[in-house]
């Protein structure tokens, strides 16, 4: 059974770009053989996450990504059992918000700031589908 994992965490405030690059690495090389796949947002201090796979694996893998101390304030935005991918081609997409349109931010948050926080995990759901249709996917699988 396929299921999909959308949570918000904040950055560890020492995190540097090379931190940063070196969490895509490991996720890229580790989540194929584990048939993970998905996106991470990056910015405004923020990152959110989705994770699709299997029920185990997803659940093993958020489990390990909660003790990870690179980031804290974890918040599980949405759970769902899916028939289909959505980011089926990517072993971990990266999205980076500093490079986004403020009008798309507007469409679905308060302010033109990413805070997934403080909207609804639907709400974060259908911005990332847009950034997606709008191949706002910067990184390369
Ligand atoms: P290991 O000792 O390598 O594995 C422990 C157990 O978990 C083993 O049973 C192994 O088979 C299983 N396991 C390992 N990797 C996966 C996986 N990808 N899916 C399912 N089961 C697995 N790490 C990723 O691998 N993928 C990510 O997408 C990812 N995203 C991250 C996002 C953020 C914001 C941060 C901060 C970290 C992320 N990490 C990701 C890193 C993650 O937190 C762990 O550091 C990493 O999974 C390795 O942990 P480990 O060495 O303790 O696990």
């Amino acid at each position: 059974m396929l299921v999909r994992l959308m949570y918000a965490s904040r950055p560890a405030p020492a995190l540097d770009a090379e931190e940063l690059a070196a969490i895509l690495r490991e996720s890229r090389a580790a989540n194929p053989q584990h048939g993970i796949t998905g996106v991470l947002c990056v910015g405004d201090g923020v990152f959110v996450q989705v994770l699709e796979g299997s029920r185990s694996a997803v659940n093993r893998l958020y489990q390990l990504i909660a003790a990870d101390a690179r980031h804290k304030q974890l918040e599980l935005l949405s759970y769902e059992e899916i028939t289909e991918r959505r980011y089926a081609a990517w072993a971990m997409g990266q999205m980076d918000i500093a490079r986004l349109n403020p009008a798309l931010l507007l469409k679905y948050s308060l302010t033109a700031h990413l805070d997934p926080f403080s909207v609804s995990g639907a709400a974060t759901a259908a911005l990332l589908d847009e950034l997606t249709a709008t191949a706002s996917i910067v990184r390369s699988p």
